[in-house]
């Protein structure tokens, strides 16, 4: 059927349930019916639930775009995100390591073009966790030294739900995934844990903290709505 301009897949299935039920799952539609119900009744069931179809297949469309690693091919050519900049993804199977040209915002791996996509995506994801440790570190001891809010340990997760956690004891844990976010938006999230030595919840007095250690950080806060983690 058509959803917003796509032609979009329909999954049929029947069973003992009194109804017609369906739903939207991985941008196809899936209905599940009982076995009497022919098919040009649930074709008229199917349009007249359209626009709520439509909507559904919006929320989806709009969760794809959101996604970090973007419904791509793990290939020559393909895009990454790296501190907030789309970057070009090389094979070069002559090559010994990783080499990153950052003026030409490249990252080459040596791998053959026929590299399974597994493969590539497990080492881009190997190179942007280097990457985070680095990096989320730096920017972890430089706010700590500017907000004068020492921390105890740092190490970074492969958490699905969360950008970073802090401990009462002062253990921060940042999300390596937020590598491919431009500093701004880094700093925001270091912010917020470290605001968290002080309160450990979020109530007004937390936020004074995250705007003492961080004045203007709402922009860059707004900027990690509705991104999902579900990767
Ligand atoms: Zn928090």
């Amino acid at each position: 059927m058509e959803l917003e301009g796509h032609r979009v897949a329909i999954a049929l299935s029947r069973s003992r349930r009194r109804t017609v039920g369906m739903s939207l799952q991985d941008g196809r539609v899936k209905v599940v019916a009982p076995a009497w119900v022919p098919l040009d009744e649930i074709g008229n069931i199917l349009q007249h639930k359209s626009r709520w179809l439509s909507a559904r297949y919006r929320d989806w469309q709009q969760r794809q775009a959101n996604r970090l690693d973007p419904e791509q091919q793990w290939a020559h050519g393909a895009e990454i995100l790296f501190l907030g900049q789309s970057c070009q993804l090389a094979l070069c199977p002559e090559l010994q390591g990783v080499v990153w040209h950052a003026q030409a915002a490249r990252l080459v791996l040596p791998l053959s073009a026929q590299a399974d996509p597994d493969q590539v995506r497990d080492r881009v994801h190997g190179w942007l966790q280097m990457q985070a440790k680095d990096i989320l570190k730096e920017r972890l001891d430089i706010l700590s030294a500017r907000s004068g809010r020492g921390y105890a340990r740092f190490s970074l997760t492969h958490a699905r739900t969360r950008w970073g956690s802090c401990t009462q004891d002062g253990h921060i844990r940042l999300n390596w995934r937020l590598v491919q976010f431009s500093l701004p938006v880094i700093d925001y999230v270091v912010a917020h844990e470290l605001a968290h030595l002080r309160a450990m919840d979020h109530s007004p007095d937390f936020w004074q903290e995250v705007e003492t250690i961080l004045p203007g950080y709402k922009q860059a806060q707004s900027q990690l709505k509705g991104v999902t983690l579900d990767i």
